[in-house]
């Protein structure tokens, strides 16, 4: 056993007195703060080839500089301006972007990742392949799982992301915390949802009994869970949202009462929606209606809500997201893997629907990189659309404002304005990969490649730094993570 029980309940120990000093300290007076403006910023990256800040307009500064300061973006400016600092990033040739944010992901997958029995299927095939494996899961490989995951999204210059477990074993324990205690030790900003199934084969959904829960087991342990972690400060690092898996996994029932309970305790809502057309074809049997007609009857047609793929509404359903402000967390690479279908990103965006980039689970999209997403985003708006629809700018902005707005964190992440959070990716733009591409940082970066994050900072913390991860048990956890996998597979 390589993360024993003791250690994760002592790991969960620390975690519990860290909120409770936190929320001990007596927070410092305006005077105090007055006397901190003079001080030295605590981070300053400086001399980049262009800082894209992504505020209101779209401002991007060449040879710009940021200064972050306890945890916070402190100013952003340009050549000539920069503050003292007591420390100092240099991102000379570099585009220097917000942190990125992924809004979908199903991190326990990395166990199961390029599984062959599995590479084949349609997306129904594939799950029913896997569901079986997954039953497997219980904390510490939650933990690994998610610590292992959340590193690989750092290295591709991403700083939030959500994770959406919906994979609850009898007796796998608390498998949402153990994923909180992953982010907290790796240092990223981390949005829990609370996955659920409730709908199991002999209800005619799909997944099997062994990892179905009934409705009130999931309430009680969405209301528990976001008592205990959801932060509400602007700057927070840990947030949980409610997220029922999909319409053919749970019952209408689970839905409305998800959507009522998200209302009551203020968090938001996330699921699974209009993916496949096998999907259209079950809720036309099952409950006489299309998705998202389903989807607006049990009360999630709001803008608290944000679903993953959207790959096939018609345009009256296209229109009607745009009305409930409900967001979308288009997962590129998963849609060509699977094979769904092109999801109509472009009308969306013009529907005013906020539209964010998803790496999808590690095992349907196995490799998860919010770079490669940007850029296949890009890429298949410009299928669709011809390449004037989807320039890089417009993948950067779903990677960063989009995903922000999904989350419920516009203002707060994905922005480099003074208050938003000290989260930013620095890409270098140099070596035989660059070469040649002169004219704009932000096309080169997304066409140019492929590309991995030179630095990585979340609060104001280097989590990547020169392409490598900074923290000292990346080693343990790969080993740890080996150990379960191979389990899970039979190896
Ligand atoms: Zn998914």
């Amino acid at each position: 056993m390589l993360l024993s029980r003791e250690l994760f309940n002592s790991l969960l120990t620390q975690f519990a007195t860290g909120w409770m000093l936190w929320e001990m300290t007596d927070h410092e007076s305006p005077a105090a703060e007055q006397a901190a403006l003079s001080d030295p910023v605590d981070l300053l990256v400086r001399d980049a080839r262009l800082v894209a800040t992504m505020d209101a307009d779209r401002t991007e500064i060449p040879g710009g500089w940021v200064a972050i300061r306890d945890g916070a973006v402190d100013a952003v400016g340009g050549p000539g301006s920069e503050p003292e600092a007591s420390r100092v990033i240099r991102a000379d040739g570099c585009l220097v972007t917000p942190g990125l944010v992924n809004t979908h992901h199903h991190m326990y997958q990395n166990l199961t990742r390029a599984y062959l029995p599995a590479t084949s299927g349609t997306l129904f095939d594939w799950l029913t392949t896997l569901y079986p494996i997954w039953a497997g899961l219980d904390e510490e490989a939650a933990h690994v799982s998610a610590w292992v995951g959340l590193a690989e999204l750092a290295l591709g210059g991403c700083t939030t992301s959500m994770d959406h477990l919906y994979v609850h074993p009898h007796g796998g324990g608390d498998l949402i915390t153990a994923e909180i205690l992953a982010a907290q030790d790796l240092g990223l900003r981390f949005h829990a949802t609370r996955g659920s199934m409730s709908r199991s084969q002999k209800d005619g959904g799909l997944p099997p009994d062994s990892v179905v829960e009934d409705d009130d087991t999931i309430l009680a342990e969405s209301e528990r869970l976001v008592a205990q972690h959801h932060r509400r400060d602007p700057l927070a690092m840990v947030q949980v949202a409610l997220a029922p898996c999909s319409p053919f996994s749970v019952t209408p029932e689970l839905m409305r009462r998800s959507a009522e309970l998200a209302e009551q305790l203020d968090v938001r809502l996330h699921t699974h929606l209009a993916e496949d057309t096998d999907e259209d074809d079950y809720c036309l049997e099952t409950y006489g209606m299309r998705p998202f007609e389903l989807f607006e009857e049990v009360g999630w047609a709001t803008d608290r809500a944000w679903i993953a793929h959207c790959v096939q509404p018609n345009p009256d359903e296209v229109a009607a997201l745009g009305r409930w402000g409900t967001g979308v967390a288009h997962c590129p690479s998963s849609n060509m893997i699977l094979g769904v279908g092109l999801a109509p990103i472009t009308e969306l965006r013009a529907a005013g629907v906020p539209v964010g980039l998803g790496v999808d689970g590690s095992a349907s999209a196995d490799s998860a990189s919010m770079w490669t997403e940007s850029r296949n985003a890009m890429l298949l708006g410009s299928l669709r659309h011809g390449p004037a629809s989807t320039q890089a700018r417009d993948a950067l902005e779903m990677a960063t404002l989009g995903g922000a707005a999904c989350l419920g964190r516009t203002g707060q992440i994905a922005t480099l304005v003074p208050g938003a959070a000290g989260d930013l990716a620095i890409w270098s733009l140099d070596g035989p990969s660059h070469a040649g591409a002169h004219s704009d940082a932000i096309e080169a970066w997304l066409r140019c490649g492929p590309s991995s994050a030179r630095d990585t900072i979340v609060a104001g913390r280097s989590i990547v730094t020169d392409g490598q991860l900074t923290h000292a048990g990346v080693a343990t956890m790969l080993a740890a993570h080996e150990t379960i996998s191979r389990r899970f597979q039979g190896l």
